[in-house]
């Protein structure tokens, strides 16, 4: 008898995990996931759309590397 729970709980549980891998595919589990978007800064000095976080900024302006940062001064 112990068995035959024991085989109960396994099929229970492996229907759960199975359903649960199924559900965070898509089909209606809530919305997907996504990384926090950063936001995007474009280079004075070139154009060139970068990452806040990646760019320099100088006296309020986004740089993507610091020589477009002197050639914007000259
Ligand atoms: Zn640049």
């Amino acid at each position: 008898m112990s068995k035959f729970l024991l085989f109960i709980l396994f099929v229970g549980l492996a229907w759960w995990w199975f359903r649960g891998r199924g559900v965070s595919r898509g089909l209606g589990g809530g919305a997907p996931v996504n990384p926090p978007v950063e936001r995007m800064v474009v280079c004075r000095g070139c154009g060139v759309y970068l990452p806040e976080s990646d760019a320099l900024v100088v006296r309020g302006h986004p740089y993507c590397c610091a020589e477009h940062v002197v050639r914007d001064d000259g």
